[in-house]
C-alpha cells in the first residue's frame, strides 16, 4: 500500500465500531499519523480495538442498542475528545442517515456518503424504484408500498413461484425467505415479517423472482464531492450460507467482457442517481449472462480487502481523503492486478446449520504470512452480543489458482480451540475442486455439503504422538504411568482433545520408537499444544482424566438455549407427543433464527420458557419424558 503523510486535515478520528473493522481503521489512521479514539461497551472493556486505539471511552452496557447504536452518546465522546471525523465501519450506525446528519450538525465529518444517499439506498424497495427510473435492471418483483397479505399473495402468483420474500429494510440475509409454492406463502410471509420487525423495527417486505442458480457479483464504487464516480472493479461473493457471504474474491472470475462493462456502467449509474460520495458497493445478481441490481451498501464492505489487494489501494485511506474534500485521482480506476480471495473465519458450527457459537478463544493461531484482519486475540471471548466473526484471511497471488493456493496454506497454518468455528469447513472449501474450477453460484455450499461438512479430520498419529510426548502442564492433566511396564515395554497414556474429539493415546516404547493407538472419550479440556505436521497445524489439548463423563441420556431429553436470545415461537406444550426433528421452538439470537427441534420421538414432560421471553444460554426450553 502506498505510504504518504496525513492526507486529510484530520488529526484525530473516532471509530464508532468494534472488532476487526475498528482495528482495520485504526491501522490506517496510525500509518497516516491520525490519532484514534475508540468507544466500547461494558462487554468490550478489554477488547482488541480498545487496546489498539490511542484512547478509548465507555459508551454503555453490552447490548448494541445501549452502546454501539447510541449515536448521541458516541457523538458526545467525539465532541469531548476533539475528534474531527467519525468512521462508522460497517453494521451498527454505518447506514443510519439520522446519525450521519447528527454528525454533520455537530461539525464532525461522517466518513461516508450524504444522509440523503444513505436514505435513498436504505430501503431495498425504494432503491429498486430509483434504479428502475435510472435505467438499471432489477429482478422482476413487487416493490410497492401496499402490504396486505392477499395483495402480496396475488403479486407472488403474478411473478411466478419460486419467489423470494425480503425485508424492505433488510440486511445481513435477515428476513429473507424463498417460497416454492402458493400453499406455504402465508406462513413464510408471517415469518419474514416477524424477523424483519424484530431486526429492523419495520415489517415491510418486497417480493422478487427467486433465481435458482445465480452468482452474486458486486462492484466497488467511489464518489467524490465534485460529482466524480468511478468503479474499482468487481468482486464475486457467491459462496454464501444463510444468504450471507463466507468467501469473496476479486476480480469476479470468468465474466464476459461485455457483461463486466455493463456491471461497471450500471454501478456507476446507480451511484450517480443518488449523488454518491465516498466508498460504496453496488450488488448484483447474475444469471445466464444477465445482471440485475440487488441493493447498494452505502459503506465500506466487509470484503473490501480483496479489492485493496488487486488495486494496491488502501480504501480506508481514500475514505478519509474523500471525507476531507479531496478529489478522486484522474487516473482512476487503477488497473486490476492479480487475484485475491478472502474467507471469513466465524465462531459458528457448520454442522448445526452454521449456528453462531460463543465462548473463550483458548488458543488462536493465525498465519504469519498473507493478510489477516482480526478483531480478537487469543484469550478474548466471542459473546452473543455481536457478530461472531473472528478474523478474515486474505490469500493473494498473480492469478486465481495462486491466490487460492496461498489461502489454503494460510488456513492450514491456522487453528482455534475453545469453541466451534468454521475453520475445518473453510479448509475443505478452499481446497474443493469445484471452487478451483470457479463453478460459482449461491447454491455452492448446499450442493457440496457432503464434502464440506462433517467432523474435522482426526489429527494424524504422528501429530498425536508429538503432542503426547512433551511433559504434561499439570499433574492432574495426564494419566502418568511413565515407569509402568507391560510385557516389558514402557507405556504412557495421554488424553488429548483433538478438535473437540477426545482421544486416549497409549504410547509404547518399541524398538522403532514410540507407538500409539487412540479411542474416543468424553471431553474436559485442561491444556493445549500446537503441533505442525506436513504443513498442517493441529491443536491438541491435554484432557483432565478425572472430568465427569457426559450424561448422554439426560442430554437427549433436555433442550436448552445454545446461546442467549429470545423465544420468538414456542410450539410445544407439556404432554405433546412429538416426532424426532419436529420443530419445538424458534429462538432469535445473533442475527439469526435458531430452530430447536425434538432430538428423538417422545412426549414433552414440561416447557421451561414462554413465547417472547428472553433466555440465557443454557436456559431449559423444554424437556422430554425420559
Ligand atoms: P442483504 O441485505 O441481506 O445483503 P441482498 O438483497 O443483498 O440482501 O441479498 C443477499 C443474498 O441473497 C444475495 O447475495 C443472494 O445470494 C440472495 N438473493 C437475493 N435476491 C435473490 C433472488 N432474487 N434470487 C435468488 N437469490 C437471491
Ligand atoms: P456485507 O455484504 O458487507 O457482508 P451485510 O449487509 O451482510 O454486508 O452486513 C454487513 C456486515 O455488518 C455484516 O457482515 C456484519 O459483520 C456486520 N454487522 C451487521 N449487523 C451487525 C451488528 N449488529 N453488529 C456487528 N456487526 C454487524
Ligand atoms: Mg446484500
Amino acid at each position: 500500500m502506498p505510504c504518504s503523510g496525513n492526507p486529510a486535515k484530520f488529526r484525530k478520528i473516532l471509530i464508532a465500531n468494534r472488532g476487526e473493522i475498528a482495528c482495520r481503521v485504526i491501522r490506517t489512521a496510525r500509518r497516516l499519523g491520525i490519532a484514534t479514539v475508540a468507544v466500547f461497551s461494558e462487554a468490550d472493556a478489554r477488547a482488541l480495538h480498545v487496546r489498539e486505539a490511542d484512547e478509548a471511552h465507555p459508551i454503555g452496557p453490552a447490548p448494541a442498542a445501549q452502546s454501539y447504536l447510541r449515536g448521541d452518546v458516541i457523538l458526545e465522546v467525539a465532541r469531548r475528545t476533539g475528534a474531527q471525523a467519525l468512521h462508522p465501519g460497517y453494521g451498527f450506525l454505518s447506514e443510519n442517515a439520522d446519525f450521519a446528519e447528527a454528525c454533520a450538525a455537530a461539525g464532525i465529518a461522517f466518513v461516508g456518503p450524504t444522509p440523503a444517499a444513505i436514505r435513498a439506498m436504505g430501503s431495498k424497495a425504494e432503491s429498486k424504484r430509483l434504479m428502475v427510473a435510472a435505467g438499471v435492471p432489477t429482478v422482476p418483483g413487487y416493490h410497492g408500498e401496499a402490504q396486505e397479505g392477499s395483495l402480496l399473495a396475488a403479486e407472488a402468483a403474478r411473478i411466478g413461484f419460486p419467489v423470494l420474500i425480503k425485508a424492505s429494510a433488510g440486511g445481513g440475509g435477515k428476513g429473507m425467505r424463498p417460497v416454492f409454492s402458493p400453499e406455504t406463502f402465508a406462513e413464510e410471509l408471517e415469518g419474514a415479517r416477524r424477523e424483519a420487525k424484530s431486526a429492523f423495527g419495520d415489517d415491510r417486505v418486497l417480493l422478487e423472482k427467486y433465481l435458482q442458480r445465480p452468482r452474486h457479483v458486486e462492484v466497488q464504487v467511489f464518489g467524490d464531492s465534485r460529482g466524480h464516480v468511478v468503479h474499482l472493479h468487481t468482486r464475486d461473493c457467491s459462496i454464501q450460507r444463510r444468504h450471507q457471504k463466507v468467501l469473496e474474491e476479486a476480480p469476479a472470475p470468468d465474466l464476459p467482457d461485455a457483461l463486466r462493462d455493463r456491471l461497471h456502467e450500471s454501478a456507476i449509474a446507480a451511484a450517480r442517481a443518488v449523488g454518491y460520495v465516498n466508498a460504496g458497493t453496488v450488488e448484483f445478481i447474475v444469471e445466464d449472462g444477465e445482471a440485475w441490481f440487488l441493493e447498494m451498501n452505502t459503506r465500506l464492505q466487509v470484503e473490501h480487502p480483496v479489492t485493496e489487494a488487486i488495486t494496491g489501494l488502501d480504501l480506508v485511506e481514500w475514505q478519509l481523503r474523500i471525507a476531507a474534500g479531496e478529489a478522486i485521482p484522474a487516473h482512476w480506476p487503477p488497473p486490476q492486478q492479480g487475484h485475491a480471495v478472502e474467507v471469513r473465519l466465524y465462531a459458528e458450527d457448520p454442522a448445526q446449520d452454521f449456528r453462531p457459537a460463543t465462548g473463550a478463544l483458548r488458543r488462536l493461531v493465525l498465519p504469519e504470512t498473507g493478510r489477516v484482519d482480526a478483531g480478537v486475540a487469543e484469550g478474548d471471548a466471542v459473546t452473543a452480543f455481536y457478530d461472531p466473526m473472528i478474523a478474515k484471511l486474505i490469500g493473494q497471488g498473480p492469478d486465481r489458482e495462486a491466490a487460492l493456493a496461498a489461502l489454503e496454506g494460510m488456513l492450514r497454518r491456522s487453528a482455534v480451540s475453545g469453541l466451534a468455528t468454521n475453520l475445518p469447513f473453510l479448509r475443505r472449501l478452499a481446497a474443493h475442486p469445484a471452487l478451483r474450477r470457479a463453478e460459482l453460484d449461491t447454491g455452492f455450499i448446499a450442493r457440496h455439503a457432503g464434502a464440506l461438512l462433517g467432523p474435522p479430520e482426526p489429527a494424524p498419529p504422528s501429530a498425536l504422538a508429538r503432542a503426547a510426548a512433551p511433559p504434561p502442564p499439570g499433574p492432574s492433566a495426564w494419566e502418568r504411568r511413565d515407569s509402568w511396564r507391560l510385557h516389558g515395554e514402557a507405556e504412557r497414556v495421554a488424553l488429548l482433545d483433538d478438535g473437540g474429539v477426545a482421544r486416549r493415546i497409549t504410547l509404547r516404547a518399541s524398538p522403532r520408537g514410540m507407538a500409539l493407538d487412540g479411542t474416543t472419550l468424553p471431553p474436559g479440556l485442561v491444556g493445549t499444544e500446537a503441533v505442525t505436521e506436513e504443513g498442517n497445524l493441529w491443536l491438541l489439548g491435554a484432557l483432565d482424566p478425572y472430568a465427569p463423563a457426559r450424561d448422554d441420556a439426560a442430554q437427549e431429553s433436555r433442550l436448552s438455549a445454545p446461546i442467549p436470545g429470545r423465544v420468538v415461537r414456542l410450539l410445544a406444550a407439556a404432554g405433546d407427543r412429538v416426532r424426532k426433528g419436529q420443530l419445538l421452538a424458534v429462538l432469535e439470537a445473533m442475527k439469526t433464527e435458531i430452530k430447536i427441534r425434538a432430538p428423538r420421538d417422545g412426549v414433552i414432560d414440561h416447557v421451561g420458557c414462554t413465547e417472547g421471553e428472553s433466555v440465557e444460554e443454557g436456559t431449559e426450553i423444554a424437556a422430554l419424558k425420559p
